[in-house]
C-alpha cells in the first residue's frame, strides 16, 4: 500500500461537480435526507455552468402558445433523430415544473410587463410541430441565466446541509469487487491530503470537455474528467462524434456572444454586406440550428464571402437593435465584445466564428442518470452506484445535435431525476460496504506514476498538440481523410502521454500535476471522438461528413459506443436508439407520427 495516509469521508452519495447539474442533484438527494457530499475541483459558482448566458427552455407560454408536445418535436428534430424518445419526452414534459421550482427557489428571471418570466426566441424552437412561427420558449435572467442559476441553488443546497468539498480533485472513481461503483478518491488542492469518498451512489456531474479542441467557448476546467475516469473503468462512452460548435464565438478569442443575441433580432452577414442566412434557411433564418448556422458560415467563409483581411470570419450585427434593448437584455455580451473584440455593440458589427461549445456525447444513461453498461442481451443494463448528469451524461436528448438553452433544462430536469431516483434505491439505514482496498490502490498508484512522470514533453505541449489535431481533423465539416488522419495523428499524440513531463513534485497547488491529470481524462474523450467520427458514415446533427452528406436511418440511427483501452486503442460497439416514447398517445403522450423522421429544414 502506498504511503500516504488518507482521510475517510462515508455518505450515502457523493456529486462529483457542482455546476448547474450538480448542485441542482446535490440539492434534491440532500431534500430527501440523504447524507450527501458535493466534491468539486472549483468553487461551486464558478463552474462552467456560470457562463450560460441565453437561457433555459421550457414551454411556459408566457409569451404567447406553446405546448410540451412542441417542445419534444424540436428537441427530437434538433436530435436529427438521434435521441432516446422516452429522455426526450421527459425533458419536455418535466421542464415547465422544474423551471418554477428554480423560480420558486429564488432564481431572479426577467419578467414581462405583466410580471410573469420573460422568454425569448431561440435556434430550433419552433411552434406546431415545425410548421408554425418561432417560439418564444427561452426563460433569461437577462443575458446572466446561468449565473442566477448557480448562485440559487448553491445557496439552496447549503439551506439543506450539503455538505461541500471544495478545491477537491477526484482522481478516480472506486470500484467494488463486484464491478459496482463505490466511491471516489478525490486530492485536497490546498494541503495535499488524498480523500477516501465511500458512497453508496456517486454523481458525475463534471461538465463537458470542450478543452479537447484548440478553440472553446467552454472553461479551462471543462476537462471531461467524469469520461476520463468512466473510461479508465472499462466503460463505453457514448455519442462522442457529436460536438456542437456554436455560431458565434468571438473571432479570436472564441468567447462566446449567445443565441439569445439573435433571438433578440441579432443576424449574420458575409463580406458583401448579405444576410445569408436567409438563402440557406428561408422559414428561421438566422435561427435554425446551431449545426445548420455553423456550416451555413463555414461555407459562406470557403466560398470567399468571409469578412477582415483575410476573409476568415463572419459578422453579426445587433447596431440596429435600440440600445435600451441591448442595455436591458444582453448587457454581458454587449461587455463581452468591447473585451474580446473592441467593438462598441450599438455602433459595429461583432466578428464571430464556428467555436466548439457543447458535447454531446458522453457517459450513457438512463432518463433517471444511472449510468448503463450496455451487454449484447441488454444494451440498457446499468452500472449499479453509478449515476452522470448534465453534459457529462448523455440520456441521451440532445442526440446529434442540442438545441440552444435545451442544456440548462437538461441539468434541473436530470440533476432532479438523479436524486428521486437515489431516494427509490439509496437506503439510508444500510451500513456501507469496505472500499476495495486493490481499487484504491490502482487509483493511488496512477497519481504517483504521474507525479513522478519524468519524461520530456512538458503538459502544456501535449495538450496543445492534441487540441489542434481535434480542431483541424474533427471540425465543422470532416471528410473520411481528415479522420482518418485524425485518428492515426490522435493516436499518436496519446501515445506520447508516456513521455510526459511534470516538473513539480510538491501536493499543494500543484497545477502541473492538476494538468497533467485533467490531460489524461481529456485523452480518451478527444480518442473516442475521433474514432467514433471516422466510423459513422453519414451525415447527422454536428456530424457533418462531405463524402456521406445525407443521414442513413437505415443503417446508423443507432448509438455509438467508445472503450477506450489502457494501450489507446478504442474499440466500437453500438446500441439502439430508445423510439417508444414514455406515455401512450392516447393517454395524453406524443403521437409518434408527427415525430417520424423527415428532412430536417428550417
Ligand atoms: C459560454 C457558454 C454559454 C452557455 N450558454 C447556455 C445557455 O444559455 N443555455 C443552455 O441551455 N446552455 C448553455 N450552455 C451549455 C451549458 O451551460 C453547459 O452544458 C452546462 O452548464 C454544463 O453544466 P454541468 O453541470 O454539466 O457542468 P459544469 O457547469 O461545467 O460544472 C462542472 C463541475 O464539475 C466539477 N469537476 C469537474 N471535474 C472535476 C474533478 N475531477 N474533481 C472535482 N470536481 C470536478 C467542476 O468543479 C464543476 O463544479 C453554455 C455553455 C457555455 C460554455
Amino acid at each position: 500500500m502506498s504511503a500516504y495516509t488518507f482521510i475517510d469521508h462515508t455518505y450515502d452519495v457523493v456529486v462529483v461537480g457542482a455546476g448547474g447539474s450538480g448542485l441542482r442533484a446535490t440539492l434534491g438527494m440532500a431534500e430527501q435526507g440523504l447524507r450527501t457530499a458535493c466534491v468539486t475541483k472549483v468553487f461551486p459558482t464558478r463552474s462552467h455552468t456560470v457562463a450560460a448566458q441565453g437561457g433555459i427552455a421550457a414551454s411556459l407560454g408566457n409569451m404567447g402558445p406553446d405546448s410540451w408536445q412542441w417542445h419534444m418535436y424540436d428537441t427530437v428534430k434538433g436530435s436529427d433523430w438521434l435521441g432516446d424518445t422516452d429522455a426526450m419526452e421527459y425533458l419536455a414534459r418535466s421542464a415547465p415544473a422544474a423551471v418554477y421550482e428554480l423560480e420558486h427557489y429564488g432564481v431572479p428571471f426577467s419578467r414581462t410587463e405583466s410580471g410573469k418570466i420573460y422568454q425569448r426566441p431561440f435556434g430550433g424552437h419552433t411552434t406546431e410541430f415545425g410548421e408554425g412561427p418561432p417560439v418564444q420558449r427561452t426563460c433569461a435572467a437577462a443575458d446572466r441565466t446561468g449565473h442566477a442559476i448557480l448562485h440559487t441553488l448553491y445557496g439552496r443546497s447549503l439551506k439543506e446541509k450539503a455538505e461541500f468539498y471544495i478545491e477537491y480533485f477526484a482522481i478516480d472513481l472506486i470500484m467494488a469487487e463486484d464491478g459496482s461503483c463505490q466511491g471516489v478518491l478525490a486530492w485536497k488542492l490546498d494541503d495535499g491530503t488524498l480523500h477516501r469518498f465511500n458512497a453508496k451512489m456517486v454523481v458525475l456531474a463534471t461538465g463537458g470537455y470542450g478543452r479537447a479542441y484548440f478553440s472553446a467557448t467552454s472553461a479551462h476546467t471543462c476537462t471531461g474528467d467524469g469520461g476520463g475516469m468512466v473510461a479508465r473503468q472499462g466503460l463505453p462512452l457514448q455519442d462522442m462524434e457529436f460536438v456542437q460548435f456554436h455560431p458565434t464565438g468571438i473571432y479570436g478569442s472564441g468567447c462566446l456572444i449567445t443565441e439569445g443575441a439573435r433571438g433578440e433580432g441579432g443576424y449574420l452577414t458575409n463580406s458583401e454586406g448579405e444576410r445569408f442566412m436567409e438563402r440557406y434557411a428561408p422559414t428561421y433564418k438566422d435561427l435554425a440550428s446551431r449545426d445548420v448556422v455553423s456550416r451555413c458560415m463555414t461555407i459562406e467563409i470557403r466560398e470567399g464571402r468571409g469578412v477582415g483581411p483575410n476573409k476568415d470570419h463572419i459578422y453579426l450585427n445587433l447596431n440596429h437593435l435600440p440600445p435600451e434593448a441591448l442595455h436591458e437584455r444582453l448587457p454581458g455580451i454587449s461587455e463581452s465584445a468591447k473585451i474580446f473584440a473592441g467593438v462598441d455593440v450599438t455602433k459595429a458589427p461583432i466578428p464571430v466564428l464556428p467555436t466548439v461549445h457543447y458535447n454531446m456525447g458522453g457517459i450513457p444513461t438512463n432518463y433517471w442518470g444511472e449510468v448503463l453498461n450496455p451487454t449484447a442481451e441488454n444494451p440498457d443494463a446499468i452500472l449499479p452506484g453509478l449515476m452522470a448528469v448534465g453534459e457529462a451524461g448523455c440520456a441521451s436528448v440532445h442526440g446529434a445535435n442540442r438545441l440552444g438553452s435545451n442544456s440548462l433544462i437538461d441539468l434541473v430536469v436530470f440533476g432532479r431525476a438523479a436524486a428521486i431516483r437515489a431516494g427509490e434505491v439509496v437506503n439510508p439505514k444500510e451500513p456501507n460496504r469496505p472500499l476495495n482496498p486493490a481499487s484504491v490502490e490502482k487509483a493511488v498508484s496512477r497519481f504517483d506514476a504521474l507525479r513522478d512522470a519524468a519524461g520530456d514533453i512538458a503538459t502544456a505541449e501535449l495538450r496543445d498538440t492534441m487540441q489542434r489535431t481535434m480542431q483541424s481533423d474533427a471540425a465543422v465539416f470532416r471528410t473520411d481523410k481528415s479522420l482518418a488522419e485524425g485518428v492515426e495523428k490522435m493516436k499518436a499524440v496519446a501515445d506520447q502521454m508516456a513521455r510526459i513531463k511534470v516538473t513539480d513534485r510538491s501536493l499543494i497547488w500543484n497545477s502541473d500535476l492538476m494538468e497533467t491529470l485533467e490531460l489524461t481524462n481529456l485523452m480518451p474523450n478527444a480518442l473516442a471522438t475521433i474514432v467514433a467520427a471516422e466510423a459513422r458514415k453519414e451525415s447527422r446533427g454536428a456530424h457533418a461528413h462531405e463524402d456521406y452528406p445525407d443521414r442513413d436511418d437505415a443503417n446508423w440511427r443507432k448509438h455509438s459506443l467508445a472503450v477506450v483501452g489502457e494501450d489507446n486503442s478504442v474499440t466500437l460497439a453500438y446500441r439502439p436508439v430508445h423510439l417508444d416514447p414514455l406515455t401512450a398517445h392516447d393517454e395524453g403522450g406524443i403521437d409518434l407520427k408527427k415525430i417520424a423522421p423527415k428532412a430536417r429544414v428550417y
